[in-house]
C-alpha cells in the first residue's frame, strides 16, 4: 500500500499484482544516482526525436467546447495547438484546467492518500552502523491502517524506513554519505492551513518524532537521537504541501485518484490522461503509461 496505494484501507488488484511482482519477484532497483538518471536518458531521446520541452510555462487553460479541446493556453499568454492532447497533470487537475463544460463528476475522484518524508545524510555508510536492510515497512499500531490522519498531521505508528546505500548497486559503487528516509501518512489539508512559522516548527517537531520511531525500529547501532544528530550532515523533510507545489496534484496526493481512468479517456474526444491517475504505479509505472496512452490514442490511429 505504501508503495502505490491510491485507496485507504484497500488496495486495487491490478496494482496490487504489479506490487506483488516488485517486491517478492523481482525485486526493486534504484540507479545510482537515482532517478535523474532515468529523466535524463528519456530527455535526450525526446530531443533527439525533435521534442521540445517547454519549462517554467505552466497550461492555465485548456480552451475547449463540449466535444474537443481547441487549444492551451499558457502562463505567459501564448497558445498552442494540436490534434491531440495527453495530459499527465493528474485526472481531476487536468478538467479543471477545462475552462468550459467542467466534468463535475471528477470532482468527487480525488486523491487523499498524501505523505511526509524525511531525509538525513550522515557521515557513514549505513552497514557500518549495522543498518544493513534497504526497505523496512513497519507497523506499531494493534491494526495496521492505511488512511489519511483525522486529526494529527501526520500518522508515526506506521510507515517505510528506507536506506538508499544498501540497493545491490555494479562495481561496489556507492553513494557519498549514508542516507536514511523516513515515510509516514500525512494530513491532506492541515499542512496547507499552516502559516510559514508554524509550518517549520511542525516539520521540525514531526522530523524528531519519525526519526525517534525509526531509530528504535532499525537493528544495530542504538543511539539517542543527539548521538545520531553529531553523524548528521543534512536534514530536510517533504510534507504534502512540497508534493503540491512541485507536482500540482491536488492534496499532494503521491498516487492520485482512487478510481483510475484505464483507458486515459476524458469527456474531450482529443484529450487524453497518462501517468499515475490513468493507472500505473510510481515512476516506471508512469513511462509504461505514456507509452501505452500513446500508442493507444496517438500512433494506432496514425496507422
Ligand atoms: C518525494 C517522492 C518520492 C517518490 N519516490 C518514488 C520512488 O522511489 N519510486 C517510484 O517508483 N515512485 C516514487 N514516487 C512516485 C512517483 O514519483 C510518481 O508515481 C510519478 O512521478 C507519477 O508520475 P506522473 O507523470 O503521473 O505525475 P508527476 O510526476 O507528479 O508529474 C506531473 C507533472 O505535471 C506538471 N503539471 C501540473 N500541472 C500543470 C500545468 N497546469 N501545466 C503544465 N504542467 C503541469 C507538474 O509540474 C509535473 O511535472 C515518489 C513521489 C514523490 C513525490
Amino acid at each position: 500500500m505504501y508503495y502505490g496505494s491510491s485507496t485507504e484501507n484497500d488496495m486495487d488488484f491490478s496494482q496490487f499484482v504489479i506490487m506483488f511482482r516488485s517486491l517478492f519477484l523481482e525485486g526493486f532497483a534504484r540507479p545510482l544516482n537515482g532517478v535523474r538518471t532515468i529523466i535524463k536518458a528519456l530527455q535526450d531521446k525526446y530531443r533527439s526525436l525533435g521534442g521540445i520541452r517547454k519549462m517554467r510555462c505552466g497550461v492555465a487553460k485548456i480552451i475547449c467546447d463540449e466535444k474537443h479541446v481547441q487549444k492551451l493556453l499558457l502562463d505567459d499568454g501564448s497558445e498552442i495547438t494540436a490534434d491531440k492532447i495527453i495530459s499527465t497533470a493528474g485526472y481531476t487537475e487536468t478538467l479543471r484546467l477545462c475552462d468550459t463544460h467542467k466534468n463535475q463528476e471528477a470532482e468527487t475522484n480525488v486523491g487523499k492518500l498524501t505523505f511526509t518524508e524525511t531525509i538525513t545524510l550522515f557521515k557513514e555508510q549505513p552497514k557500518d552502523l549495522g543498518w544493513k536492510d534497504t526497505i523496512i515497512f513497519f507497523n506499531q499500531g494493534e491494526d495496521f491502517k492505511y488512511e489519511a490522519p483525522s486529526t494529527e498531521l501526520v500518522d508515526p505508528r506506521s510507515g517505510v524506513i528506507c536506506l538508499p546505500n544498501n540497493y545491490a548497486y555494479s562495481n561496489d559503487e556507492n553513494l557519498e554519505y549514508g542516507i536514511l528516509r523516513i515515510t509516514a501518512l500525512a494530513h491532506n489539508q492541515q499542512w496547507f492551513s499552516l502559516e510559514e512559522p508554524a509550518y517549520q516548527k511542525a516539520k521540525q517537531d514531526w522530523y524528531t518524532t519519525l526519526q525517534k520511531t525509526a531509530l528504535g525500529i532499525l537493528p544495530g547501532l542504538k543511539e539517542t537521537q543527539a548521538e545520531f544528530a553529531a553523524r548528521t550532515i543534512a536534514k530536510d523533510m517533504f510534507t504534502p504541501r512540497t508534493v503540491h507545489k512541485f507536482t500540482g496534484h491536488i492534496n499532494g496526493a503521491i498516487y492520485g485518484c482512487p478510481d483510475k481512468v484505464k483507458d486515459g479517456r476524458t469527456h474531450l474526444d482529443n484529450l487524453f490522461i497518462a501517468g499515475t491517475d490513468q493507472g500505473f504505479l510510481g515512476i516506471i509505472g508512469a513511462m509504461l503509461s505514456g507509452i501505452s496512452m500513446t500508442n493507444l490514442h496517438c500512433l494506432q490511429s496514425k496507422e
